[in-house]
């Protein structure tokens, strides 16, 4: 896929639009003196406007990942850059892809911009069904969301599987790494180079441990990049997270250490739960979640929550009955957890 045919799948309107310019923005040189922005001027480090283009955290992240600072885009989490995406690329008459059971936000943000959302459902084992998949797509097809590993059912897709999706898709595939920082060794940014449609996103929120400040990345090809520079508030990342975000990614260590803990613990629930008689079945995870089948989720959830422990209920998806999706938290958590449901 070239440049030209990635602009076809385009929003028409957006070809042409040029991006907010900030004050910031329009000159260069020295700048002892700043009275172009209506800013207050006492130096508190939270009286300016934040950098735009979040140049700083771009180059951390980039070093950090070993790649291009200029194919990077931070959003105010990755839910932010999912429904960038999808106004990027959809409008009414558009359509976008799903494998669920996946994660919510996707059809949220195809309603939002007014697309169709086409669903393939993964397989009771919660692999692709490829030819399936393929048998939906046609000329309105714009985007298709790979979700690995995918959320809620903790298992990542066979990379063949992606490579033949992302080579063969007729629009933008997005794959969603939120989860890749506790198996980083099969993520597909090492490679995106060879992949002119594909948009990897991740997240600060889940290995790194920062949901509230609110920060994801996209990765792409400099003409996708392009795109969501234009269409993006100018100041998305504000100072405080750009502050904390920046301090977090100088501690790889840190965030290491957690992730390697919520992994035995992980490891350590599936271990334990087996042997509970309300569990019927846990899927195979390599994330900070797992996926259980219980005998009866509905009473399960009710007795968690009686005991003020609440997990998320997942029986509503497709190939999901009887499932509850359970977080790895502290030791002492995931103890109580074991001990209330062994009641
Ligand atoms: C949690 C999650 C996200 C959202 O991440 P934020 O950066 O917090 O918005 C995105 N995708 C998946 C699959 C997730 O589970």
């Amino acid at each position: 896929m070239t440049n030209k045919d990635i602009e076809q799948l385009v929003r028409p309107n957006l070809l042409g639009l040029k991006a907010y310019s900030s004050a910031r923005a329009e000159f260069k040189g020295r700048a002892d003196v700043l009275l172009d922005a209506n800013e207050s001027p006492w130096p508190t480090g939270r009286n300016r406007y934040p950098d735009p283009s979040s140049t700083a955290l771009r180059e951390a992240l980039g070093k950090l990942k070993d790649f291009n600072p200029d194919q990077i885009v931070f959003g105010n989490g990755s839910d932010e850059l999912v429904d960038q995406i999808t106004r990027i690329f959809c409008g009414v008459g558009d359509a976008v892809h799903a494998l669920p059971p996946t994660f919510g936000m996707y059809k949220v943000a195809a309603g939002i911009a007014g697309a169709e959302f086409r669903v393939t459902n993964l397989t009771a084992d919660f692999t692709i069904p490829v030819d399936e998949l393929k048998a939906t797509w046609d000329d309105r097809s714009k985007i298709l969301w790979l979700c690995s590993p995918n959320n809620p059912s903790g298992n990542a897709m066979e990379a063949a599987v992606l490579e033949d999706l992302i080579r063969t898709f007729p629009g933008i595939v997005v794959l969603d790494e939120a989860y890749i920082d506790f198996v980083p060794e099969l993520s597909f940014l090492p490679r995106l180079a060879e992949f002119p449609n594909l948009i990897i996103t991740q997240t600060l929120s889940k290995g790194w441990g920062m949901a509230g400040i609110r920060c994801g990345a996209a990765f792409a090809s400099p003409f996708i990049i392009g795109l969501l520079n234009t269409i993006k508030m100018p100041y998305n990342i504000n100072v405080l997270t750009a502050e904390v975000a920046l301090d977090a990614l100088g501690k790889k260590d840190e965030m290491q250490a957690k992730v390697d803990t919520l992994i035995s613990e992980r490891k350590r629930l599936e271990t334990e739960l087996v042997k509970l008689d309300c569990v019927e079945y846990i899927f195979p995870s390599v994330t900070n979640f797992l996926l259980v089948r219980f005998k009866d989720s509905a009473a399960t959830y009710q007795h968690l929550l009686d005991n003020a422990i609440v997990v998320r209920n997942q029986a509503y998806q497709p190939n999901a009955e009887n499932c509850l999706r359970i977080t790895a938290g502290l030791k002492e958590e995931n103890d109580l957890l074991l001990s209330v449901l062994s009641k």
